[in-house]
């Protein structure tokens, strides 16, 4: 939403409520405020959903009527949603746990720590996915195998990689700073063209050890186009 709607909606609580309506402002402060001037409106709320910028601006609208959280005011609140924006409010405390839109959800609340926890599992799962189609290609290099019988039965030392991009980790490049900025990866995201490439630290996150090593094995098959 942009400020002359979040206006309309600031308007539209204080017409409905009787009451003087005030001037909205969006700045980058850590919360809202219905001060004695202004309404404001943080700037992180611009980047969640248009429902929960709607409810953000009907709770502060409210607090022209209400100024503290007592039950008249969440009981005003959760009509207001519901008369003027078909929005449903499910309380966590003062604020909501979810918002919905014909029995449909469009906002839930997590917990920050909640939110990082999840971005990194899913990172986790992610390397160690790509870990196993990387050794598969590693034990498939044949090549060396069929060609140099004297390799058979040693080791080779292969190296897994420290970073990924976030597009192939399956995150987007805010959870990738999300994640750098919560300790997650020891070095600065480096811009790769296509996303940025986080670093992570193997043993930190209990993941496999970068050197890893395989044995070479006689393969007997051939493949289409095979050197020889
Ligand atoms: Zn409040």
């Amino acid at each position: 939403m942009e400020l002359k709607d979040f206006q309309a909606v600031t308007d539209l609580v204080a017409e409905n409520l009787g009451v003087q309506t005030q001037t909205v402002k969006i700045s980058k402060v850590r919360r809202g405020r219905c001060g004695k001037k202004f309404i404001v409106i943080p700037t992180w709320i611009l980047s969640t959903c248009e429902e929960y910028q709607i409810y953000y601006a009907v709770h502060e609208a409210v607090h022209l009527r209400y100024k503290n959280h007592a039950p008249p005011f969440h009981s005003t609140e959760s009509r207001l949603l519901k008369e003027l924006l078909d929005l449903e409010i499910e309380y966590r405390h003062a604020y909501p746990r979810s918002l919905s839109v014909n029995g449909q959800q469009v906002y839930e609340r997590e917990g920050k720590k909640k939110g990082i926890d999840k971005i990194k599992e899913k990172v986790i799962n992610r390397i160690e996915e790509l870990d196993q189609e990387t050794i598969k290609l590693y034990r498939e290099d044949w090549y060396w195998a069929d060609h140099c019988p004297d390799e058979v039965g040693k080791y080779h030392t292969y190296y897994l990689p420290i970073c990924y991009r976030s597009e192939e980790l399956g995150i987007t490049d805010d959870e990738a700073y999300h994640l750098r900025n919560h300790g997650f990866s020891p070095r600065n995201l480096r811009f790769y063209g296509q996303g940025f490439a986080l670093y992570f630290d193997r043993d930190k996150l209990g993941l496999r050890k970068k050197e890893i090593r395989i044995k070479a094995e006689q393969r007997s098959i051939s493949r289409e186009g095979d050197l020889t």
